[in-house]
């Protein structure tokens, strides 16, 4: 019986992949047949509902290959054995991220008194929260005039959750500029103090794949309840749920119940509401009510103090020329900034050498060659037609349907928010237009960028890739 279940285990694996197998079914153990039926148990009810509903009838299939006998197959609730260890699986020690992963799911719905004594229930204020990073306090945040405004406000949320004017808080800014930096910072705070509140972190695209489990697994109720348990709720990157109207839709109403019940709600995103396209009107604007505050580009000193900051506490002596080389090379976020630092010492502890100017830009020569790039009109033109399937000579032919003329206006749109060009130039480059056809484009675009989400992300993403 033990060896049908292991092939049984082993063909669903097979057909529904490692990441589905591991998510849902690793922790599948076989009780035992009894009768005509085969008894598989899960530790929670969660899973049960959502094995038994997506996998079910496979269960029964393969069982039957197996054994005859077997008519039904049993999923229900019951303790939870230690998963065998199966090949690639690191069964003892799981990485974080699978530990995070079926923690994510299995604990949200969990049948508590199913789970009571397993590791799972030892932190009830985890529940709800994706793992905070330990680096990510206020003690690490460096503060400087472009964020100083967010962090001023970040503090006082975690000293005084639920502050009128204050509640929610709207952090927003580009990427890698420290929002979830500071999401975690309040929530460390939060934790570590005196009435040791239920903070609850995620991700909105963790929010919206759990919603959507409830819904598939019919539990919206528990979802809600349980979501709707915590003090302090915080939402990451929610521009994520634009375009994704049943989410908001849920969002809005665990919102509006949070704040009715003087819970506080911290939310993220990369505009500010109201640039926020495609999420619902009534959403932006109860979003918009309470602090709202941007993290602005790095300044030079900004960026030459984190690089201190960063140094000192790897305790490598990074020389000033070196610090002051990369603060004014490397502007585009802190993220990257961080990266170039660690890479350099990396470099110095691993080669026992010490940092240098000459050092710096040898191990770095990647990084500050991306910075020093700048981007052709002939890449636009490739990347754009690739993008949107077309020939590359219709970039300048004189086709006009929609099909080639709109990815043509695009190039353009794009060739002058990323090259020094000026509009006559770029007109030559798309077959000998006219700069007025160029302005046209250009300002036809940006229209249908406010007007059109969907389409913007487009142009945005191009942009990205371009730039990168
Ligand atoms: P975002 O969420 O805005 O994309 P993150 O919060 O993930 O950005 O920040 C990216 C990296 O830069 C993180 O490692 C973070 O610790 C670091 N960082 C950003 N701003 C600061 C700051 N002011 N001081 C120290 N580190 C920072
Ligand atoms: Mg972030």
């Amino acid at each position: 019986m033990g060896e049908a279940w292991a092939r049984i285990r082993g063909r669903l694996r097979e057909e529904v992949g490692e990441v589905e197998y591991r998510t849902w079914l690793r922790q599948m153990t076989l009780a035992g047949i009894e009768g005509d039926e085969a008894v598989v148990v899960l530790p929670t009810r969660f899973l049960c509902d959502w094995v038994r509903s997506h996998y079910g009838d496979r269960l029964r299939a393969l069982w039957q290959q197996e054994n005859a006998a077997v008519r039904r197959v049993e999923v229900r609730v019951g303790p939870q054995r230690p998963a065998p260890a199966e090949d690639g699986e690191e069964a003892a020690a799981p990485t974080r991220e699978t530990a995070t992963r079926r923690k994510g799911l299995a604990e949200p719905l969990a049948d508590r008194s199913s789970t009571a004594g397993t590791a799972r229930s030892a932190d009830p204020r985890g529940d709800w929260s994706a793992p905070l990073d330990p680096r990510f306090t206020f003690d690490t945040f460096v503060v400087g005039k472009p964020n100083e405004f967010a962090h001023a406000c970040a503090r006082r949320v975690a000293e005084r959750p639920a502050t009128p004017g204050f509640n929610p808080l709207f952090l927003y800014g580009g990427v890698g500029l420290g929002k979830t930096h500071l999401m975690h910072a309040i929530a460390w705070a939060i934790r570590g103090g005196e009435n040791g509140r239920n903070v609850a972190y995620m991700s909105a695209e963790k929010f919206m794949y759990r919603f959507i489990a409830a819904l598939r697994s019919q539990s919206t109720m528990e979802f809600k309840e349980s979501l709707r348990s915590v003090d302090v709720l915080m939402v990451d990157d929610l521009q994520f749920l634009i375009g994704k109207d049943n989410t908001q839709e849920e969002f809005f109403h665990t919102f509006n119940a949070l704040v009715d019940a003087g819970k506080q709600i911290v939310v993220s995103a990369d505009k500010s509401p109201s640039d926020l396209n495609g999420l619902e009107d009534r959403l932006r604007t109860r979003l918009g009510c309470g602090m709202v505050a941007d993290i602005h580009a790095t300044t030079y000193e900004l960026r030459l103090s984190i690089l201190q900051a960063k140094a000192a506490a790897a305790g490598v002596d990074v020389p000033n020329g070196v610090i002051e080389f990369l603060a004014h090379k490397i502007t585009s976020n802190v993220r990257e900034l961080e990266g170039a630092l660690n890479r350099l010492i990396a470099h110095a502890n691993l080669f026992g050498r010490a940092v240098t100017l000459d050092g710096a830009q040898e191990v770095l020569h990647d990084i500050l060659r991306a910075h020093d790039r700048r981007v052709t009109i002939e890449e636009i033109q490739r990347k754009v037609a690739e993008h949107y399937n077309i020939r590359l000579t219709d970039m300048s032919s004189a086709r006009r349907a929609r099909a080639v003329a709109r990815p043509r206006q695009v190039a353009m749109y794009l060739a002058k928010q990323l090259t020094s060009r000026s509009l006559p130039e770029i007109g030559r480059r798309f077959g000998n237009r006219d700069h007025t056809t160029v302005m046209h484009a250009v300002s036809r675009i940006a229209e249908l960028m406010q007007a059109d989400a969907a389409f913007a992300e487009d142009v945005e993403l191009l942009r990205r890739m371009l730039e990168t």
